[in-house]
C-alpha cells in the first residue's frame, strides 16, 4: 500500500457548510426526541444508517424531497441551548477533520420564529460561533443566507441585517435553495447592499443548473466566491474566467454525488477545476444528510481522482485563501500546510 499523509491532520479551512446541515446525525435524534417531533421515515433512516438518501435533486420533485427532510431536521432546533449545542459539535467535528478555520452558512430566518425574531435569532448564533470559537480555538465566521425561493425584498431585508451584524462576525452573503427558481438577477440589490457593507458575495450557482447560472452569479451578483460551481466545467471560456479573476468555487464532492448532480465520485470536475486554475474550497454542504464531513472530500481527491498529496496541499492553501480569514489566520494555517507536506508519509 502507498505510503500516504493523514488526511484529518491537513490544516484547511471550510467555506461550504449549512448550519442545520452541520448537525450530528445523534444530535438530531436526540432533539426530535426531546421535543415528540415525529421525523420523517427517510430522514431516520437515512440518520440511523449514516446512508444518504436517495435524493435525485436535479429534477425538482427530488430537491423538493431534499427540502423536505431538511425542514424536518431544522424543526428540532427550538431552544438557544440547541443552536449553541449545534455550534460546538460542528466546531469539534471541523477539528477532528482538521480544519483551522469555518465558515458556516445560516438563514437566521428559519429559526427567528422559535428563537424570538429575525434580530434575536441572529445574535443567539453569532453568540454561539464566538463563544465556540473562544473556547475550541478555531476560527469561525458566518455567512447570511438568504433564500432564493423567497421574494428578493426578504433578501434585502437580510442583507441589510447581515451588514449590521459585519463586525460580530458576519463575513458574507449567500443565496440558496433550488438555482432553477427565479434569476440571480432579482436578488442584485441584495448583493449590492451586502457588498456595499464589505460582505463577500457568496452565492449557490452552478449546482442544479448549468454553467449559465454560474455567469449570473458573477455578472448580476458580483460574486468573490461561488457556492459549487462545478457545472462551470462545461463550460471552457467560464472556467478561464473564474481563474483569471480567482473566484474559489466551494466544491463539495459528496453532496453533488448524493444529490444526483453526478453519478459517481470520479464524475465530479475536481481535476478538470484543477487544471484550468479555478481555485476550489472543498466542502461537506450538508454532512447530516450525506454522510462525510470536510476530510472524507479531500479523500474522495485522493482516492477518486488520483490527487497526491502535494496536489492535496494545494487544495488546502486554495480553500485558505479563498476563506475571509484574517491574515495571521492564514499564514498560520498556510504553515501548517508547508508542514504538513514537509512530514514524511506514514
Ligand atoms: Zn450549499
Amino acid at each position: 500500500m502507498e505510503r500516504v499523509r493523514d488526511l484529518s491532520e491537513l490544516p484547511k479551512a471550510h467555506l461550504h457548510l449549512h448550519f442545520t446541515g452541520s448537525m450530528r446525525p445523534g444530535t438530531v435524534l436526540e432533539l426530535a426526541d426531546k421535543y415528540g417531533v415525529r421525523l420523517p421515515d427517510a430522514l431516520t433512516d437515512a440518520l440511523t444508517s449514516g446512508e444518504p438518501p436517495k435524493l435525485r435533486a436535479t429534477d425538482e420533485r427530488g430537491w423538493f424531497r431534499f427540502q423536505r427532510l431538511y425542514d424536518a431536521a431544522r424543526s428540532c432546533l427550538r431552544e438557544p441551548e440547541d443552536i449553541r449545542r449545534l455550534v460546538r459539535e460542528a466546531a469539534e467535528e471541523d477539528l477532528r477533520d482538521g480544519s483551522g478555520w469555518l465558515e458556516i452558512q445560516v438563514d437566521p430566518t428559519s429559526y427567528a420564529p422559535r428563537l424570538g425574531g429575525l434580530i434575536p435569532a441572529l445574535e443567539i448564533i453569532l453568540d454561539a460561533v464566538e463563544t465556540t470559537s473562544r473556547e475550541t480555538g478555531l476560527g469561525m465566521r458566518v455567512l447570511v443566507a438568504a433564500n432564493r425561493m423567497k421574494h428578493p425584498l426578504d433578501a434585502r431585508t437580510l442583507a441589510r441585517l447581515a451588514v449590521r451584524y459585519a463586525d460580530r462576525g458576519v463575513v458574507g452573503f449567500g443565496l440558496s435553495n433550488d438555482e432553477r427558481r427565479g434569476l440571480a438577477r432579482d436578488f442584485d440589490r441584495a448583493f449590492h447592499i451586502a457588498r456595499e457593507g464589505g460582505l463577500l458575495s457568496a452565492p449557490h450557482g452552478g449546482e442544479l443548473a448549468g454553467p449559465a447560472s454560474v455567469r449570473d452569479c458573477l455578472d448580476d451578483l458580483h460574486a468573490g466566491r461561488i457556492g459549487h460551481g462545478v457545472r462551470a466545467a462545461e463550460d471552457p471560456r467560464l472556467l478561464k474566467r473564474l481563474a483569471d479573476r480567482g473566484v474559489t468555487c466551494e466544491v463539495c464532492p459528496a453532496s453533488n454525488v448524493a444529490l444526483g448532480v453526478y453519478e459517481k465520485p470520479e464524475d465530479v470536475p475536481l481535476r478538470t477545476f484543477f487544471e484550468a486554475g479555478v481555485p476550489m474550497a472543498l466542502g461537506a454542504d450538508d454532512p447530516l444528510l450525506f454522510g462525510s464531513r470536510l476530510a472524507a472530500q479531500y479523500e474522495i481527491a485522493r482516492h477518486h481522482h488520483g490527487f497526491t498529496d502535494a496536489e492535496l496541499a494545494e487544495l488546502a492553501r486554495q480553500s485558505v485563501r479563498g476563506s475571509a480569514a484574517p491574515e495571521e489566520v492564514r499564514k498560520r494555517l498556510l504553515a501548517g500546510v508547508d508542514d504538513w507536506l514537509a512530514r514524511p508519509a506514514a
